[in-house]
């Protein structure tokens, strides 16, 4: 992460203001390059992936610098599929939240055009788009950009492979001469690089690279899901990994507390972790974790630099990192003092391609993360109260709690073996957060080598996933399961004995 705040880069006020609303700690790496170049007026061309912040990285300064008063077009952004064009409205949307009269309006094929007519006579200052569609109303005259202050070109690269190339260049070519220009694009075809050269001349130039370093000891998973079925796979995760402890990485400070709040509703001994903690409260945290006063932290990437805590058993990329950078001193968070440690990567299908980059910058496999059938968390789960139960076999006041059972039997003409299951039942109706045996929807997986495969609908792309270690297994440890059963004794912290039985997936490895 960035060392400047939003605040030194001199954005406008009341971008700011919605900033800090949203709770963004401080600029992703991206951010902190495009930001002095957009707000200076200058071209950009940015090589950057979804995840990054990137966004972010041209909304707010290029909002800092219109009059917002003035309701006409004056930033256009192309995007290559419907929801993208949609998410980013949303994202200029809440970056503009405290503008007065300001509208964001997203226009695209495949929805009528009475809507977005209306939407363009009443007045927006930020159009977002599909180039079709945005091309069709600059041919009707519904859309003018006599007054546009700048055009983005976002996710070149998909729009030149989704066959928009000569609808982006038709439409760069009626925009005013002195508007400012941005591209951004995870990777630069000489197609693109063309249309930079006649665009964007003399543009600023960001790309965020990083070195390949080698994350040993560390076996790395990922689970690709959809955002809204992320706490549930989250649930899922805790209960059936051998954590010792872990820490859970999200990309906001008002998120650490969120999620810290529902994981402790669900009986997890956790806490956030973020910038908005004073130092003394920080130090307290991560002690408390030290200690196994709290076995989960939940925190952002500013709070938890330089976090060492050697019972990490576990890292939960939650959100995606900003860059290749920011996964590495995350994951480093666990493997400390030459034990190994256990990565589990979160990704919503527009953050997929993250994967190989990913890879390439840790020179290591990630592998598809699997989540135990029905069948098998059953058998877990059954496992599991077996020990807990036996853990109190030998509790002092075993004596005393056999005599109560044995009056209430008695006393209500039940045989003892109805008691306990009775017992049973209760103690299953007071877990609290349990799941339902079903698995979190989770999606099927991009491979990091796989060729790409285009989903024109959804913008997406689908393939097969490497099941399975990598070739010659995993570096320094005996498997990806490797923090071992390290289970607590009954009772501690109100948490379970045993945790879990070696899941079938860890067995096998
Ligand atoms: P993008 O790469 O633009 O798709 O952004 C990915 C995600 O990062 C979005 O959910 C943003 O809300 C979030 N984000 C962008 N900038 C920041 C920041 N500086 N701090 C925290 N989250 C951010």
């Amino acid at each position: 992460m960035s060392e400047l705040s939003f605040a030194e880069l001199g954005l406008d006020p009341a971008v700011l203001e919605a900033v800090s609303a949203i709770g963004y700690e401080t600029p992703t790496p991206i951010q902190a390059q495009c930001m002095p170049a957009l707000l200076a007026g200058k071209h950009l061309l940015g090589v950057a992936q979804t995840g990054t912040g990137k966004t972010a990285a041209f909304a707010l300064p290029l909002l800092s610098r219109i009059d917002a008063s003035i309701s006409e077009p004056q930033i256009l952004v192309l995007a290559p599929t419907r929801e993208l064009a949609i998410q980013v409205a949303e994202a200029f949307t809440s970056y503009a939240a405290k503008y007065r009269n300001f509208h964001v309006l997203p226009i695209y094929g495949g929805q009528d055009f009475y809507p977005q007519i209306k939407g363009l006579k009443r007045g927006a200052q930020v159009i977002v788009g599909t180039p079709g569609r945005m091309l069709d109303h600059l041919r009707k005259g519904t859309l003018r950009l006599g007054n546009l202050k700048a055009v983005v070109l976002d996710e070149a690269d998909e729009m030149l492979r989704m066959g928009f190339i000569d609808d982006v260049e038709a439409i760069l070519a009626k925009t005013p001469e002195n508007c400012q220009r941005a591209l951004f694009s995870a990777t630069m075809p000489p197609q693109i690089k063309k249309v930079a050269q006649t665009y964007l001349s003399d543009a600023v130039e960001v790309k965020i690279e990083s070195e390949t370093r080698t994350v040993e000891r560390i076996s790395q998973f990922v689970l690709p899901v959809y955002a809204e079925r992320k706490l549930d796979a989250l649930t899922r995760i805790l209960e059936v990994e051998p954590i010792e402890a872990a820490i859970i990485f999200v990309r906001t400070k008002a998120e650490t507390t969120l999620l810290a709040e529902k994981l402790s509703a669900r009986g997890h001994a956790v806490a956030p972790l973020n910038g908005d903690l004073n130092q003394r409260q920080r130090e307290q945290t991560v002690e408390d974790l030290k200690r196994g006063k709290k076995d989960i932290i939940v925190a952002t990437d500013v709070a938890a630099r330089g976090l060492d805590v050697p019972r990490i058993t576990h890292v939960i990329n939650y959100d995606v990192p900003y860059d290749t950078e920011a996964y590495i001193h995350r994951v480093g968070r666990t493997g400390r003092a030459g034990r190994t440690g256990k990565a589990i990567l979160l990704v919503t299908p527009r953050e997929r391609s993250w994967l190989r980059t990913l890879e390439r910058a840790t020179n290591s496999p990630m592998v598809a993360y699997e989540l135990p059938s029905p069948v098998e968390l059953k058998k877990m789960r059954e496992e599991q109260f077996e020990s807990q139960l036996l853990g109190f076999a030998e509790d002092k006041k075993l004596a005393k709690s056999m005599a109560l059972l044995d009056e209430i039997a008695e006393r209500n003409e039940m045989d003892i073996a109805m008691v306990a299951g009775a017992l049973a039942c209760w103690m299953e109706a007071m877990q609290p957060g349990s799941l339902p045996l079903e698995q979190p929807e989770a999606l099927p997986v991009v491979s990091a080598s796989a060729p790409a495969r285009r989903d024109r609908k959804g913008g997406g792309r689908s393939g097969e996933f490497r099941k399975g270690p990598p070739k010659g297994g995993y570096k320094g440890r005996g498997g990806p399961g490797g923090a071992g059963a390290r289970g607590k004794p009954p009772g501690k912290g109100g948490k379970p004995a045993g945790k879990r039985p070696p899941r079938q997936s860890d067995a096998k490895r």
